[in-house]
């Protein structure tokens, strides 16, 4: 009795922690807060399920314990740029865990002879949600890792093909809640399931992946709310209740950033955006400059602009922009990092980078509010940014990033661009904003040239 009644706090202490690192989370300045938070929820989660009076034999719960943390403690120590295809893994294992407690509750319960439509109706949205989000997750996590095609395969008549697949396993479904012992339908189910699950992912492309694993995370939440009920646990149902809804916000805040149609991501094969129509920029000259020019233009401006993008990541040139920052604002310069939502690969990409080099937040500005002020921008530094400053995407219609929106570099009095080459970024497409007449190009890795552009400017202050 005491045990049950420890449990419940328990459990009513994790889920207000839940929904608490959620709130804290959407803020840079209480983001690790928010983490701290869920930790400690998930703590509380196991500590409440583990003493419950049920267990009577802890030998395999030890065993499955050693066996998370061995696979966790690698997964913990991945380059921020792998964070996608390492999150995609974790609702892969997410899916697994569902469908296969799914699995072991029918055998059960068939065993004792008390299963009921309800519970196989249950058990069956959970093992296809559980399968599906498991092959789908190891689907998306290789094609972000390229150790699989990242572009999108598709053929004529797929998403009838998948539908069908989905409809069969629905059908054999409704026909085991008919007739519950009829186990030979159960691992039809699970094969259709596994199998659709990479039907579902073969048709998208790599640029709508990270997007994808926001919905599979949606599923893999809705798979552990049914897991919930089968277990007659309210702690999973609200957990699973936060996962699926957050995967889902998140998944359409992504769209929208990209301007993608919701459609257009889940299903690929329909109206496919027309990917790469070759979107050319104008054959005009590029104006270089070197790093001493840049660190002129900077020290002599009054309000600067900074926009990092993917490059920045890929060159850890974070600490070098913080020795800018802190360059600039001793001199009494405005310094603003203008933030594109889905800069970078993943969402929040470059706040994290930003608090890693101890970026003020209240430097951080939103798209929407950065644009109006860029034109009193006198210089906006380019960091490794491409789609999101192409100005294509207001102007080209036939571009496939048209209508996306973006942070309107173009509009500062000079642009700086810090890149290696003139190659494309994500989208594949070119950038005109490099060879406009108020564009300046910086050609080199962004750290490298950070830090001669940061020496010029020592050197200038003596
Ligand atoms: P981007 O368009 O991918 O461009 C990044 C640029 O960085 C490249 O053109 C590359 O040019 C340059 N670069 C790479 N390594 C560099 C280095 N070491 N030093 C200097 N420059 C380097 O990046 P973005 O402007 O951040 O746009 C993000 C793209 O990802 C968008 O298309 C967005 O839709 C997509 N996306 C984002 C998310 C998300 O959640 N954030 C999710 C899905 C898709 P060089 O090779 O010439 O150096």
């Amino acid at each position: 009795m005491i045990l049950e009644s420890i449990t419940h706090l328990s459990y009513l202490l994790a889920a207000a922690l839940f929904v608490f690192s959620l709130r804290w989370l959407n803020r840079p300045d209480t983001a690790r807060r928010g983490v701290l938070a869920g930790v400690v929820g998930m703590c509380a989660a196991i500590f409440g399920t583990i003493i419950t009076p049920e267990i009577v034999n802890y030998h395999w719960i030890a065993i499955a314990a050693v066996a998370g943390i061995l696979v966790g403690i690698p997964l913990s120590r991945v380059p921020l740029t792998a964070v996608p295809q390492r999150t995609a893994i974790s609702h892969a294992f997410g899916g697994l865990a569902a469908g296969l407690v799914g699995t072991a509750k029918y055998i059960i319960w068939l065993d004792e002879g008390t299963l009921n439509g309800v519970r196989v109706a249950v058990i069956s949205l959970e093992i296809i949600l559980g399968y599906l989000t498991f092959t789908g997750s190891l689907m998306a996590a290789g094609k972000l890792q390229e150790v699989i095609p990242t572009r999108p395969i598709t053929y004529p008549g797929q998403n009838v093909v998948n539908f069908i697949l989905l409809g069969i396993a629905i059908a054999a479904s409704v026909g085991l809640v008919m007739n519950p012992t009829a186990w030979q339908l159960f691992p039809v189910i699970i094969v259709l399931a596994l199998i659709f699950g990479v039907m579902l992912i073969i048709p998208i492309g790599g640029a709508d992946m990270p997007t994808v694993i926001a919905l599979l995370n949606s599923y893999a939440g809705l798979a552990a709310v049914a897991m919930g009920f089968l277990l007659d646990n309210q702690l999973l149902i609200t957990a699973g209740a936060l996962d699926g809804a957050s995967g889902f916000i998140l998944a359409v805040i992504m769209c929208k950033a990209m301007n993608r149609s919701f459609t257009n991501v889940l299903f690929g094969a329909f109206g496919q955006a027309p990917k790469q129509s070759a979107v050319v920029a104008e054959a005009k000259p590029v104006k270089s400059a070197q790093a001493f020019e840049v660190a002129d233009f900077l020290t002599h401006g009054s309000k600067v602009a900074i926009v990092p993008g993917y490059g920045m990541a890929v060159a850890q040139a974070q600490h070098r922009v913080r020795e800018i920052y802190d360059q600039l604002t001793q001199r009494g310069i405005e310094v603003y990092f203008a933030i594109h939502p889905v800069a970078g690969r993943m969402p929040g990409h470059m706040n994290v980078l930003l608090a890693e080099a101890e970026i003020p937040y209240d430097s951080l500005v939103e798209m929407d509010d950065i644009n109006p002020e860029m034109p009193q921008m006198d210089v906006c530094l380019v960091v490794g940014a491409n789609d999101v400053v192409n100005p294509a995407a207001r102007s080209v219609e036939s571009s496939p990033i048209y209508g996306m929106p973006i942070i309107e570099a173009d509009k500062a009095k000079l642009v700086v661009a810090i890149k290696r080459s003139m190659n494309t970024g994500f989208a594949g497409i070119d950038n005109a904003l490099y060879t406009a007449d108020n564009t300046l190009m910086v050609f080199g890795d962004a750290k490298k040239v950070l830090d001669e552009i940061a020496s010029a400017m020592r050197e200038s202050s003596h």
